[in-house]
C-alpha cells in the first residue's frame, strides 16, 4: 500500500521535523503524516510563523537531503518511550505513546536520521538522498487544534507539496493555478450566476439571472433530448408525508442525509422534504393500472430535492443543500431492460460530446453478499440476475467499465460516472441505476401478456446530473467561457457616445426578436471601461458601434474566444449565431 511517493512525503514531513527544530529547538511536534499532494507536520512553536520563513526551512530540508541520511529504525519499550520524550518535553509525543499504552501497544518504533528522532510506525525511504531536491516544496501555513480538538491547543500546521519529479511538482503547481482561476466559486460570483445569502441558510443556493439562464438552457436541452428518446415529464410536490418513505424504506436506510420531519398543529402526519423523486415518481406509475404495453414508460422531471449534508461538508455549488436533478425514471420489464438501459448509456455518451467531456470514467457498482440485508435488499438471485443484466448491457454498448464491489445502491447495482474537466480534474456527475428492490416495495405492477401481474425494473438515471454541481463543473471546465448557446449573455452592443444609443437600440432589439441574449450597454462610462467589463463576463461575442459602422451598415465583431474581429452585416451576423444556438455548437 505504501507507494513510492508516499514513503518520500512521508518522509519529507520528517525532514521538514528536523528543519524546524533545527530552526526553533523548543518547538514541539505533534504529528506528520502524508497527504494526496505531499506532507504536513503540526508544531507548537515559540512564535507564529511567517511565509517568509518557509524558503529557510526548506533551504534547511535541502541540506539535510544533500547529506543522504540513513532512516534507522529502532524499537522501545513503552515506558521507556514515554521517559524519553518527557525528559525532552515533547507532551504531545507522550500523550501519543500514553494512548498506544492504553490501547495495548508494549513497545513503539522510532526513526532516526542523523540526530533527529520521530516516533513512527514508517515505513521511510532508505536515506534522505532518495528523494530529489526540486521535487517538493513548502507550500503554506494554517492553524489546526490538536487532535482536531477546539479544546485543544491551537498548533502551527505547515503543508508542503511532494512529488516524484521536479517536473510533476511543476504541473500539479500549474493545475491549481488553473483551478484556482476557474474556481466555480470565483467565478460564479464574477459571472453574477449564483450566491449564498446568511439568511436563507448555508448549502442553499439562489440562482442569479445569468445562472437562470444557463439553468433554463441546460433544461430545454435535456428535454429536448428526453423528448427525442420518448420520455414523458411529470412535475411532483416537493415535499411528502413520511408514509411514502416508510413504504419506499427511505427512512430506514436514507434518514441521515433527510431534513428532518414538519408536524402541523392538529396533524397526525409528519411531512418530509424529498431527498430524491423515486418515490413520487413511483406514486405516478401507481396511479392507474398498467399493462404490458404501456411499457416502457419513462418519467422525466427536473425535480428538486432536499438533503441535510453536514455543514462542513458543503462546498459551493459542488455539495449543497437544494438540488435541482436531471431525473428520470424508466419502467420496464426483464426484456425491455438491455436496449432501455443502452439508450440511456449512449445519451450519456451524446451529452458528454455535446459539453466536450473527453474523458470519463463509468464504474460498475456491485453489491457484497456480506452485506445482504444490512446494507442491501436480501434478495440475492435478483443481485446475480440485475448485475449479469447490466454487465451485458455495458459490454453490448461498446463502454468500457470499471467493477467496483459493495458500493451499489441499497436496491440494485448502478453506475457511477466520473468525468475529468478540460483541467484533468476529476467530478462524479452522474449514476445510472438499476432497481429491483423499490417498485416491489411499493406494490407497483403490471399485467403481462398472459394477464399474470409482474414487477417492473425501473432504470433511475439522471446524466446531467444536478444543476448545482454540473453547472460548477461546467464553469471549471468552460473557464467561465461557455459555449454561445449557454452563454447567459450573447452578444453586447457597445454605443460609443449617446449619438450611437437609438442605432445600437435598433439592432439589440432585432436580435431579441430572434431570442438571441443581446444587450446594450450605455455610454455611462468610458469605451475601454465598458469593454474591459464584457471580457470579465466572457460575452461571446462584443461589437463596438460609431458613426463608421452605423454609416457601413455592419457590425464589427469582436470573438471572445479567438480575439478576431470581424465586420459583418447585421443579418448575415444574427444568422450566424442562431445557428451556433441551434446546433448548440462548442
Ligand atoms: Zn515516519
Ligand atoms: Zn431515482
Amino acid at each position: 500500500m505504501n507507494s513510492s511517493i508516499e514513503l518520500k512525503r512521508h518522509s519529507l514531513s520528517h525532514i521538514m521535523a528536523q528543519a524546524v527544530l533545527e530552526m526553533f529547538p523548543e518547538a514541539k511536534l505533534a504529528i506528520g503524516p502524508a497527504i494526496d499532494n505531499g506532507f504536513y507536520y503540526d508544531f507548537e512553536l515559540p512564535r507564529t510563523l511567517m511565509p517568509e520563513d518557509l524558503p529557510l526551512l526548506q533551504k534547511r530540508m535541502e541540506r539535510i537531503i544533500k547529506e543522504n541520511q540513513v532512516f534507522e529504525c529502532y524499537t522501545e519499550p513503552i515506558a521507556k518511550a514515554i521517559d524519553f520524550y518527557k525528559k525532552l518535553k515533547q507532551e504531545f509525543k507522550v500523550e501519543l505513546i500514553a494512548d498506544l499504552k492504553k490501547a495495548g501497544e508494549k513497545e513503539v518504533s522510532f526513526y532516526k536520521n542523523s540526530t533527529f528522532v520521530d516516533l513512527c510506525r514508517g515505513p521511510h525511504v532508505e536515506s534522505t538522498g532518495k528523494i530529489q531536491n526540486g521535487s517538493f516544496c513548502l507550500d503554506k501555513i494554517a492553524g489546526a487544534y490538536w487532535r482536531g480538538d477546539e479544546k485543544r491547543p491551537m498548533l502551527q500546521r505547515i503543508y508542503g507539496l511532494a512529488f516524484d519529479t521536479k517536473k510533476e511538482l511543476n504541473e500539479y503547481i500549474q493545475m491549481r493555478k488553473e483551478a484556482e482561476k476557474r474556481d466555480h466559486r470565483k467565478l460564479g460570483k464574477e459571472l453574477g450566476l449564483f450566491t449564498f445569502s446568511d439568511n436563507v441558510g448555508p448549502g442553499l443556493p439562489l440562482w442569479l439571472p445569468n445562472g437562470a439562464v444557463m439553468i433554463e438552457e441546460l433544461e430545454k436541452f435535456a428535454k429536448e433530448e428526453e423528448f427525442k428518446a420518448g420520455y414523458v415529464r411529470v412535475r411532483t410536490p416537493h415535499i411528502t408525508k413520511g408514509k411514502l418513505y416508510e413504504l419506499s424504506g427511505h427512512l430506514s436506510h436514507y434518514k441521515v442525509s433527510m431534513f428532518p420531519p414538519m408536524k402541523l398543529d392538529g396533524d397526525e402526519e409528519e411531512y418530509y422534504l424529498k431527498p430524491m423523486n423515486c418515490p413520487h415518481h413511483h406514486m405516478c406509475f401507481a396511479a392507474t393500472p398498467r399493462s404490458y404495453r404501456d411499457l416502457p414508460l419513462r418519467y422525466a422531471e427536473y425535480g428538486t430535492c432536499y438533503r441535510y449534508e453536514d455543514s462542513g461538508a458543503l462546498f459551493g455549488l459542488m455539495r449543497v443543500r437544494s438540488l435541482q436533478m436531471n431525473d428520470a425514471h424508466l419502467y420496464c420489464t426483464e426484456d425491455q431492460f438491455e436496449q432501455e438501459f443502452i439508450a440511456v448509456t449512449e445519451m450519456y455518451l451524446r451529452y458528454f460530446k455535446r459539453f466536450n467531456i473527453k474523458k470519463y470514467v463509468m464504474r460498475l457498482s456491485l453489491h457484497d453478499p456480506r452485506e445482504l440485508g444490512r446494507k442491501y435488499l436480501d434478495e440475492p438471485e435478483l443481485w446475480k440476475r440485475t448485475e449479469d443484466m447490466v454487465r451485458r448491457a455495458m459490454i453490448k454498448a461498446k463502454v468500457p467499465f470499471v467493477e467496483v464491489p459493495n458500493e451499489a445502491a441499497f436496491y440494485g447495482p448502478k453506475i457511477d460516472i466520473e468525468v475529468e474537466s478540460a483541467i484533468g480534474r476529476e467530478f462524479t456527475l452522474a449514476t445510472n441505476q438499476v432497481d429491483f428492490g423499490i417498485p416491489k416495495r411499493m406494490g407497483l405492477s403490471y399485467i403481462d401478456e398472459k394477464g399474470n401481474p409482474q414487477v417492473p425494473l425501473c432504470i433511475h438515471r439522471a446524466p446531467l446530473g444536478t444543476h448545482e454541481r454540473f453547472i460548477g463543473f461546467l464553469i471549471e471546465h468552460f473557464g467561465g467561457m461557455f459555449p454561445v448557446w449557454l452563454a447567459p449573455v450573447q452578444v453586447q452592443i457597445l454605443p460609443i457616445a449617446d449619438a450611437h444609443v437609438a442605432e445600437a437600440k435598433k439592432i439589440v432589439d432585432a436580435l431579441r426578436a430572434q431570442f438571441i441574449r443581446a444587450d446594450v450597454v450605455l455610454p455611462t462610462e468610458t469605451l475601454g471601461k465598458r469593454i474591459r467589463n464584457a471580457e470579465l463576463l466572457k460575452v461571446p461575442y462584443m461589437a463596438v458601434l460609431g458613426d463608421k459602422e452605423i454609416e457601413a451598415k455592419k457590425l464589427n465583431i469582436r470573438d471572445y474566444k479567438t480575439k478576431a474581429q470581424t465586420e459583418f452585416a447585421v443579418e448575415a451576423f444574427t444568422g450566424k449565431i442562431l445557428e451556433e444556438i441551434r446546433t448548440r455548437a462548442l
